[in-house]
């Protein structure tokens, strides 16, 4: 029997409390009637995907399930173990598979993540940022430091060993100590994984109209928003050498205390990396679920809307609509013609993928990670030698001491990390 293909699924939740300045990812308050009306679609969707595009459970095994948002961790106990149930009863989830939630400090009780725990949720993401208050404050994020100790020390008591903390450099306000005692405070608790993360202005955020006129590190008290409590003005963004000492303090720091840094911006303990991340890094098929979610499955790219009333009265109407086949056993049968595609009215930017594109997609997400890519995994998945389609661009970069080519393996050198989006842009065809 032909052994079946490994699929991580994501799952979205999109509510918060409230909405930090510096966020745009898609996430908003909601009363509960919408968190209701939500939840119920996204089950629907989950029944509708499994029986009614691919043979999910005859084809694929679920390796990796990841609930991301916005806070999921603002559901309830039995709310996550509805969806996994509704998981589990209709796709192939294997008995190791790492289930993952996206956690805030403040808006978990012991109580609920013993049902987490119950539900067959394995590690938890707790999103810190800093252990600073008033850097927390900036960020508009709605808990201190000590909610966040007591979250962490909740989550152990109830069991959970796999824990990744979320931490972000280059905030304003932060200093090159502040950020090291953040550091120092996080290693000394020892996590399992730490994520960090600068802090990157993004358009249409709050920090935007702050911050947009300062990126080039001169002033910030012009904008029409209040500055926070305690704050005439709006502290300056960190100078470029701070940013960079942040960022090399960030590996000296966690390597001493023992993490070791599989990704660009990822460190855990040994045998704890997030195998849901690596996933998608090392090209995985994955499915998306809810609003806004992406999938990648078949050689196909393509995301749900991001609007949540289009997406729920879509998938209120699934009951109705026939089955469709919008999936294919192989990638090369898909039609060019994608219109087929939304039939029922959520899916969105729908791409299938050329070769080429795969191709670059397999260098930029491949060499993220610390290990590199593989040459004969090149020639695998694409028929092609690596040397005939990058054989010039390796050269070059290695020769700059960029890249290290050695035997099999191809990766980023220390110096290549350090200006990876520089690096990876040679790989565009
Ligand atoms: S908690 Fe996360 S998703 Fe929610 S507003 Fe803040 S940064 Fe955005």
């Amino acid at each position: 029997m032909e052994e079946k293909k490994k699929l991580g699924i994501y799952i979205h939740i999109p509510f918060c409390v409230k909405k930090c300045l510096y966020c745009d990812f898609l996430s908003d308050k909601a009363d509960r009637d919408v968190t209701d009306r939500y939840i119920e679609a996204l089950k629907k969707e989950i029944g509708y995907t499994a029986l009614n595009s691919i043979d999910f459970k005859g084809q694929f095994v679920v390796k990796t399930i990841f609930f991301g948002g916005g806070t999921p961790s603002l559901m309830d106990g039995e709310v996550i173990t509805d969806i996994l149930d509704a998981i589990r009863e209709r796709f192939d989830v294997s008995n190791e598979a790492e289930i993952t939630i996206e956690c805030n400090p403040g808006t978990v009780t012991k109580q609920k993540l013993d049902q987490y725990k119950k539900a067959g949720i394995n590690r938890l993401s707790i999103g810190l940022q800093s252990a600073n208050d008033d850097e927390l404050k900036l960020l508009g994020r709605i808990h201190d430091y000590r909610q966040f100790l007591e979250t962490y020390s909740q989550a152990k008591e109830a069991g959970f060993e796999n824990i990744n903390i979320d931490l972000m450099s280059a905030i304003p306000g932060q200093t090159v100590d502040s950020y090291k005692e953040t550091l120092e405070k996080i290693t000394a608790l020892s996590p399992k994984h730490i994520s960090a993360y600068s802090l990157i202005i993004e358009p249409d955020t709050p920090f935007y109209e702050i911050y947009s006129d300062d990126l080039s590190h001169s002033c910030c008290d012009t904008s029409g928003i209040n500055s926070p409590a305690g704050y005439s003005k709006w502290p300056s963004l960190p100078d470029e050498d701070s940013e960079r000492q942040m960022y090399h303090m960030t590996k000296s720091i966690l390597e001493e205390a023992g993490y070791h840094r599989y990704e660009i911006s990822n460190y855990s303990l040994k045998g704890y990396e997030c195998r849901h991340n690596i996933s998608y890094w090392n090209g995985t098929d994955y499915l998306g679920l809810g609003v806004g979610a992406a999938s990648y499955m078949n050689g196909i790219r393509y995301s749900n809307t991001s609007d949540i009333y289009t997406y729920m009265k879509a998938c209120e109407k699934l009951d109705n609509i026939p089955t469709s086949e919008y999936f294919f056993d192989d990638e090369e049968d898909a039609p060019d013609d994608t219109d087929y595609l939304n039939k029922e009215g959520y899916h969105e930017a729908i791409q299938p993928l050329s070769k080429n594109e795969r191709m670059e997609e397999f260098m930029f997400l491949g060499l993220r990670m610390m290990e590199g890519i593989s040459k004969k995994g090149f020639k695998e998945r694409f028929n092609t030698s690596i040397e005939d389609v990058y054989g010039d661009v390796i050269k070059k970069l290695t020769d700059q001491k960029l890249l290290e080519d050695s035997g099999d393996i191809i990766k980023l050198t220390d110096r290549g990390i350090d200006v990876s989006n520089v690096v990876l842009a040679n790989f565009l065809l």
